[in-house]
């Protein structure tokens, strides 16, 4: 196939309006899966996705078609369908030429719409907007039409109707992606160049590459480089994906495919990387990050016993997912752990899902925190990723400069009436609003600046029970800013519980410090000994609060009694405490350690 016959393509759209059908659909039509297959969204692998109906991990597949004709390889890259994936959403789109922004013709444009068009816009592709869902008695296809057409200026009258359950124009999505993309540039004569845009660990065949060939042609026995780590590898298979790898004797320039080479762990696999062969070597492709974490949390083995094995549970999960950061960490209240890094808060919980059902583990995870930046007067610079960590007392007046804390852009889109609720929302989290216009007569786009920080703890779930659901939600990295920030810290019985400290603005020192002391107090039982719990914040108490002592002795009431009776209740105690962690004398339960941030 010369690059005129290949169109590499990927679906955009905002969470459940269709791209995992409308891919199943081209799939099943040019006959890489069978109508009566039960393995419907072949493309949404884990299980995890499946149970939540999200694209973690993009999959892509290969589709012949003929057109006029004319035979085509259409490769379709699939791309992750959340916010916390946004880098390799942008690598995925680096990967092809054009893309299908699809749109739920009875919800219309909602806020991953809007930021997923503008990725594919600035990675400069053609956008082809199809309107899907166009068999259901609610869908609006003029009302969404003109919502495409005010924001993007995309015209309206250009837009495909389709349904891709029905098959309603289905048969004319193919076509449009041949007309409206263009094909690949490059030449074969070229030395080999290549994308890897996105990776996974196969426990037959090990560290699997999926690249787009960008110049050039390559085979096995290739020796390839990687120009980020500039280490040398011998390639022992190359294929496509059809949809499950299928071996070919090449790949060339415009194919989008896999390669299999000697690579021991997906954490030398660079999404964004170039390769190119040991005797030509090639600038790399611009716009190479790696994967940066912007959500932090300990996780520590409720029993200490656990830690061997829930260390080779951590080190299997990272093994296919090179996007968590892994330190071991050491807190006096909970023993020996690791700090992980995430990429979002839906990657957190899909890693502690993944961790509790597939690999049995027991493990108790503290609340979440964003990265801090401190600059120091000698004008050296640090991340904070552990809350304990962060300066304070005389450090912080001595010798901290300056510290800082990342912000994001955020875009909403609601109904008008929403709009009053949804201002005071953002200000009330420190949000700096940039901009509200009508995207048609009733519904209101909404753009912010707000502190990742509140991403990560409640900002979400907030926006979503005052607009009633209404409200969809996106945002982007804006970078760091100086903020005047605080540690909070919690003391029992005068002892600080390192797990328990936090970060916070200034602003927030008083509401919250007396919140987590209220909240700490439902939830600490009762002992035999009063708790003092108090939260301070620059040496000073914030608030104090008191569990009184426990008097009576659980099993004094049956004392002499039945002694079957005596052991229940022991067991139960017991049960109880499974989910406990022993501070000094103090007994803390795992809500202590979660949610403190997040206030009501
Ligand atoms: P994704 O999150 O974009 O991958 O969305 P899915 O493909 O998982 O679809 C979300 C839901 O919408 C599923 O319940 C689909 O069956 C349904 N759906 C997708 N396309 C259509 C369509 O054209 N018409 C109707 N009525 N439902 C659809
Ligand atoms: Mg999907």
């Amino acid at each position: 196939y010369p690059p005129e016959r290949i169109r590499n393509f990927s679906i955009i759209a905002h969470i459940d309006h269709g791209k995992s059908t409308l891919a199943d659909r081209l799939l099943e039509q040019t006959g890489v899966i069978s109508k009566t297959s039960k393995n419907k969204q072949v493309l949404d692998k884990l299980k995890v996705e499946r149970e939540r109906g999200i694209t973690v991990k993009a999959q892509s597949a290969s589709m012949f078609y003929e057109y006029k004709g004319m035979k085509y390889l259409m490769n379709l890259i699939d791309t992750p369908g959340h916010v916390d994936f946004n880098y390799e959403v942008s690598r995925s789109l680096a990967a092809c030429q054009g893309t299908i922004l699809l749109v739920d013709a009875a919800q219309g444009i909602q806020a991953q719409t809007v930021a997923n068009f503008y990725l594919a816009f600035g990675e400069g592709l053609q956008v082809i907007p199809m309107l899907n869902k166009v068999d259901l008695p609610t869908a609006e296809p003029e009302r969404a039409a003109q919502q495409i057409e005010s924001t993007f200026e995309i015209d309206s009258s250009k837009i495909l109707h389709i349904s891709a359950k029905s098959g309603i124009g289905v048969d004319q999505v193919l076509p449009a992606v041949i007309e409206n993309i263009l094909p690949p540039e490059g030449s074969i004569d070229q030395p080999f160049k290549a994308l890897l845009f996105d990776t996974w660990y196969d426990k037959y065949v090990g560290v699997v590459c999926l690249m787009a060939i960008k110049e050039g042609i390559i085979r096995r026995g290739d020796r390839i480089v990687s120009s980020h780590s500039k280490t040398k590898y011998e390639v022992t298979e190359v294929g496509i994906m059809y949809p499950d790898p299928k071996p070919t004797t090449s790949l060339q320039v415009g194919q989008v495919g896999y390669i299999i080479c000697n690579m021991k762990s997906v954490s030398e696999a660079h999404v964004g990387d170039t390769f190119y062969k040991e005797k030509h070597p090639v600038d790399p492709l611009p716009g190479f990050v790696p994967a940066k974490s912007m959500v932090f949390a300990g996780v520590f083995p409720l029993d200490a016993d656990e830690f061997s094995k829930l260390d080779e549970s951590i080190q299997k999960l990272t093994l296919n997912d090179s996007s968590v950061s892994v330190h071991k960490e050491t807190s006096a209240a909970l023993g020996q752990g690791w700090r992980l890094g995430f990429l979002g808060t839906l990657h957190m919980d899909v890693f502690r899902q993944r961790l509790e059902e597939e690999y049995n583990a027991n493990i108790l995870i503290t609340a979440p925190t964003v990265p801090y930046k401190i600059k120091y007067r000698d004008g050296t610079v640090k991340f904070i990723k552990t809350p304990a960590d962060f300066p304070d007392g005389t450090t912080m007046q001595e010798y901290v400069e300056s510290t800082m804390e990342p912000f994001v852009l955020a875009t909403m889109i609601f109904p008008e009436e929403y709009l009053g609720q949804m201002l005071e929302l953002c200000t009330t989290h420190r949000g700096e609003i940039q901009n509200h216009t009508f995207i048609d007569e009733s519904r209101v786009m909404l753009t912010c600046r707000l502190p990742m920080s509140d991403i990560v703890t409640d900002f979400f779930d907030k926006l979503k029970s005052k607009s009633q659901g209404f409200a969809s939600f996106d945002y982007e990295d804006a970078g760091y800013d100086d903020s005047q920030l605080v540690k909070m810290e919690v003391l029992l019985n005068g002892e600080p519980v390192d797990a328990l400290a936090a970060v916070m603005h200034k602003s927030n020192v008083v509401t919250v410090g007396r919140d987590i002391a209220k909240r700490l107090k439902e939830v600490i039982r009762r002992q035999l000994f009063d708790i003092i719990i108090q939260t301070a914040a620059n040496g000073k108490i914030v608030a104090r609060e008191t569990v009184k002592q426990l008097r009576k002795n659980v099993t004094a009431k049956c004392y002499g009694g039945d002694i079957t009776r005596k052991m229940k209740l022991l067991n139960k105690q017991k049960e109880g405490k499974k989910r406990m962690k022993k501070f000094g004398k103090v007994e803390l339960p795992q809500e202590a350690f979660l949610g403190i941030l997040s206030s009501k």
